[in-house]
Formats: C-alpha cells, sequence, structure tokens
C-alpha cells in the first residue's frame, strides 16, 4: 500500500508491455510488476491480441523443442541465443 503518486499502473505503457513481456511470461518480473502488466492488458486490447501471439511463439518454440533435435544443432541454438541475450543498462 502506497499513496504515492508518482508512479501508478497508468505509468506502465504498451511499449514497456511489449519490453517486459518476455519476462513476464517467464514468470522472472516481481509479483508487483506482473500484477501491473496483467492490470493494464486486461483494459487494453491490442496489448492482449500480442499477448497471445507471443504465447503462441512460445508454445512453437516448445513444441519444437520436443522434436528431435540433434545434440549439435540445439547447442548451435543455446549458444545463438545467449549471445542475443543483451543485458539492459
Ligand atoms: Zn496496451
Amino acid at each position: 500500500m502506497s499513496e504515492c503518486g508518482a508512479s501508478g499502473p497508468s505509468s506502465i505503457e504498451c511499449r514497456q508491455i511489449a519490453d517486459l513481456l518476455g519476462d513476464y511470461l517467464e514468470g522472472a518480473l516481481p509479483r508487483e510488476t506482473r500484477e501491473l502488466i496483467e492490470w493494464h492488458i486486461e483494459g487494453c486490447a491490442p496489448c492482449v491480441a500480442f499477448v497471445n501471439t507471443y504465447r503462441g511463439t512460445i508454445d512453437a518454440a516448445k513444441k519444437l523443442r520436443e522434436v528431435e533435435i540433434p545434440h549439435e544443432l540445439k547447442k548451435r541454438l543455446l549458444t545463438v541465443l545467449r549471445t542475443q541475450r543483451v543485458p539492459k543498462p
């Protein structure tokens, strides 16, 4: 509970939602942030569509993982994914 009005749910906008969505779906965000995102998405149709698309992509990736992938290729994919993860300032 905070009465500080400097930052509220409205401070999170669609762009930020899109930015945080990966972490959100991975469950990597603190509860407070997750709640802000959910709060925003509930009242924002474009973001709902975006989340669904994003989820679909993740599901597709999971299905791909279930398919047999040669170890060498898997390793390479993981390396690529790791190098693409750029830490935010
Ligand atoms: Zn939105």
